[in-house]
């Protein structure tokens, strides 16, 4: 018999990738407090999480989790669709539904199954019959969940160059007779930068495409009353129909949501497999959710302010030692170095000092863009930042 011993090729696969020095590896933090990780002996502060806005131990979050834990337990029991959908459920789409400003919201469980599932009922409708018969152009940076949604749905997948209208305009007019969604991170993960959405918005209406905008980045970070990217760029509902975002980042919780007109939103609950599929999350997490997203978007502890200052310190800092930054303003402030080895090498010199910041390599990025993924914080104190960027001078200054 010749069959393929797939135990055999895993492990083939993963020796290649310890061989080429990119193993991922798995750290265990003991203890958080703001910043600060406790992982073993050592404290870090970390350089490296999504708590833009630093709620995620923020007491008032921690005070509704656990009051709504006390009153409706801990699990949902359910999916959504069956008795898992509870009113704090449904309170926290109407409350996202209007900081976007999008008709409806829909909750899902995680980022990843949001985009998979949104993704599989656009351009899919759950139908077999209907694969293939939609294109979908993608940025060729966009988070890898939704470039496996694409490919989920069946999809006829076109990736444009980053951030480039014009490649993204060849891909519609490519594809002229299929349903056709155009798919962009608003700020993209590892590089910081923001999407063109205003020159998407238009190529997508010139062409009868639909615009979905995952702004897992930008969301409580971007825009007015942190709105995100799609805000900042003034961009309404009939602009822009789709926007998904994420809970478990600037708000400092966990899931994430797809918002926009009613009836689109209908469709993928009727066809979205990670929605219909999957247990709701825990309803006492939609309740602290709901704090977070209030403290966002009113900012009445100029969180998303102090970011900002944040974010002006440290570019300046960097800057002015000459480090490789990138052209972002946003909380992600990676700094290119290229090849891998060196990037581990740069995270361990940074570790040394106290400082946690991870090493992003291929294939998460693009081959020869290894780079330390610094992000920023409102959690992060002025001396937290000068004390980087000088342990950033000493591990990468020298480099070419
Ligand atoms: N989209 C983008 C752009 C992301 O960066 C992430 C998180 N890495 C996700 C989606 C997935 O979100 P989640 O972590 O909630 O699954």
């Amino acid at each position: 018999m010749s069959r393929i011993d797939l135990l055999a090729r895993l492990e083939t696969a993963r020796a290649a990738r310890e061989e080429a020095g990119l193993l991922r590896r798995l750290r265990t933090v003991d203890a958080r407090e703001g910043a600060l990780r406790r992982i073993g002996e050592r404290t870090l502060v970390d350089f490296c999480s999504n708590d833009y806005l630093g709620l995620a131990d923020h007491p008032d979050l921690v005070a509704a989790l656990t009051a709504a834990a006390g009153r409706d337990g801990v699990g949902s029991g359910a999916a959504h669709l069956v008795s898992g959908h509870h009113r704090e459920h449904a309170a926290l789409e109407e409350q996202l539904a209007d900081w976007t400003g999008r008709e409806r919201a829909l909750l899902f469980s995680t980022g990843v199954m949001a985009n998979l599932g949104a993704m599989q009922a656009l351009l899919g409708a759950g139908n077999v019959a209907a694969r293939g018969a939609s294109v979908c152009v993608q940025d060729r940076l966009n988070h890898a969940s939704l470039i496996d949604g694409a490919l989920l749905a069946g999809s006829r997948l076109q990736r444009y160059a980053h951030g480039d209208v014009d490649d993204a305009m060849r891909a519609l007019r490519a594809e002229p007779d299929r349903g056709a969604l155009l798919a962009t991170d608003g700020v993209f993960s590892m590089d910081g930068d923001v999407a063109p959405l205003r020159e998407l918005a238009g190529i997508c209406r010139d062409e009868g495409a639909v615009l979905y905008v995952d702004d897992a980045h930008g969301l409580g970070v971007l825009g007015p009353r942190g709105a995100g990217s799609l805000a900042e760029a003034g961009l309404s509902q009939a602009d822009a129909p789709l926007l998904m975002g994420t809970l478990g980042k600037a708000l400092g919780c966990a899931g994430a949501f797809v918002a926009g007109p009613a009836a689109m939103i209908d469709g993928i609950v009727q066809f979205a497999r990670t929605y219909i599929y999957t247990t709701a999350m825990p309803p006492a997490l939609a309740a602290a959710t709901r704090v977070a997203l209030t403290i966002a978007r009113n900012d009445t502890e100029g969180r998303r302010k102090r970011l900002g200052i944040h974010i002006a310190r440290f570019r300046a800092g960097a800057e002015a030692l000459g480090l490789p930054v990138m052209p972002s303003r946003t909380a992600i402030q990676p700094l290119l170095l290229g090849d891998p080895e060196f990037a581990m090498k740069a995270a361990t010199r940074l570790e040394d000092r106290g400082y946690l910041v991870t090493a992003i390599r291929p294939p998460t990025v693009p081959a020869g863009s290894a780079r330390l993924r610094v992000t920023l914080s409102a959690a992060h104190e002025a001396d937290q930042i000068d004390g980087l960027l000088e342990a950033l001078n000493a591990a990468i200054g020298a480099h070419p």
